[in-house]
C-alpha cells in the first residue's frame, strides 16, 4: 500500500479545504408574492406553484392574522386592566 511520503503541513491542509464550504442556495422571487423561494418548489409563504395555490397557504395566513389580532387585543386589555389595578393602588397610597 502506496503511503504518502511527508505529513501535510497545517497551511496545505487549510489551503485544500478553503474550497470545502456551504454555499448559499440559489433563489427566485415568487411570481405570485415576490418572496425569495427555491426553483422548482413550491412557495413556502403563499403555497403558489406554476401559478395554482397548491399548498392552500392563504386561508392558512389569514387564520393566523386573526389569532395575532385577537391575542393583541387580550394584551391591551390585559394591559389596560393592570394599568388600572395601579392608578387604584396609587390612588389608595395617597
Ligand atoms: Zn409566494
Amino acid at each position: 500500500m502506496a503511503v504518502p511520503a511527508r505529513r501535510t503541513s497545517i497551511t496545505k491542509k487549510r489551503m485544500r479545504r478553503t474550497h470545502l464550504k456551504k454555499e448559499a442556495r440559489t433563489t427566485v422571487s415568487c411570481p405570485n408574492c415576490g418572496e425569495p423561494i427555491q426553483p422548482h418548489r413550491a412557495c413556502v409563504k403563499c403555497g403558489f406553484y406554476k401559478g395554482k395555490n397548491v399548498l392552500n397557504r392563504e386561508d392558512e395566513t389569514t387564520v393566523k392574522e386573526e389569532v395575532k389580532e385577537t391575542k393583541k387585543a387580550e394584551k391591551k386589555t390585559a394591559t389596560k386592566k393592570t394599568s388600572a389595578k395601579k392608578e387604584t393602588n396609587s390612588k389608595e397610597t395617597k
